[in-house]
């Protein structure tokens, strides 16, 4: 299956729209995450010829502007799709989705979205001392479980101990996406690489907020297993 990156800071080619945010394509008809904008998510759609017409759902990871801010504009260029949100997610957000006759479908638990793909359901984190909702996606393949993340802001571990657990799983193949450890310290990113050695983690791709110093411990320690997550790649999983 492939996963392609519509949206972050870095890009492969010149022409692809970058900013804060993450936005992914997965096996061309779901999309986790919108980016910061939609002129700039639309842009990078155009240049890398995805197929709007082909996309059925669109899940959001968080209610934050860099995940959330080019739905609307996906939305009004394909109404009627399925956008999965969670429950803690804000009122206005919530409000806005039959605006465009989408349909809102709130993950609370394990939910199941399309062959293979599938919804943690809401895990509560802590953003600046409030509460934040979040869901990550896990994707089933040949290869093994995959998990994308859009900030783990209820801590990567966190999100990987509930999979774990939901699915009896003693691997994964790829894990990717935001890990939210900008702020943490280097023994604390230490920590969290040997626990995704631990968690036999075969794959990682640390952006976003992951911060420079667990991008740079990831990819010394996963080497040619560490994942481009510029504009325009494509993972394979
Ligand atoms: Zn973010
Ligand atoms: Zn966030």
């Amino acid at each position: 299956m492939n996963v392609r990156v519509l949206f972050n800071s870095s890009r492969l080619l010149d022409g692809l729209s970058v900013g804060w945010g993450l936005s992914f394509l997965i096996d061309n008809t779901i999309m986790f995450d919108t980016g910061e904008k939609g002129d700039l998510l639309i842009n990078n759609i155009n240049k890398l010829k995805v197929d709007l017409s082909l996309v059925e759902a669109v899940v959001i990871s968080h209610d934050h502007w860099d995940h959330t801010g080019g739905l609307w504009e996906i939305l009004s260029k394909k109404p009627n799709i399925n956008v999965y949100a969670c429950p803690g997610f804000g009122s206005d957000f919530k409000h806005k989705i039959p605006d465009f006759s989408a349909k809102l479908t709130e993950a609370d638990n394990f939910t199941l979205i399309a062959s293979g793909i599938y919804s943690t359901g809401e895990i509560i984190g802590t953003y600046k001392e409030k509460n934040i909702s979040e869901q990550a996606l896990i994707i089933k393949t040949a290869k093994g479980f995959s998990v994308i993340t859009g900030c783990a802001h209820p801590g990567i571990i966190k999100i990987l101990e509930r999979v774990k657990m939901q699915l009896s799983i003693k691997e994964f193949y790829a894990v990717f996406g935001g890990f939210h450890l900008k702020d943490h310290s280097i023994k604390d990113i230490e920590m969290i690489v040997k626990k995704f050695s631990e968690f036999k983690v075969k794959r990682v791709g640390a952006t976003h907020c992951s911060g420079t110093n667990a991008e740079n411990l990831f990819q010394e320690t996963y080497k040619g297993n560490f994942l481009s997550m510029k504009v325009g790649d494509t993972i394979t999983i």
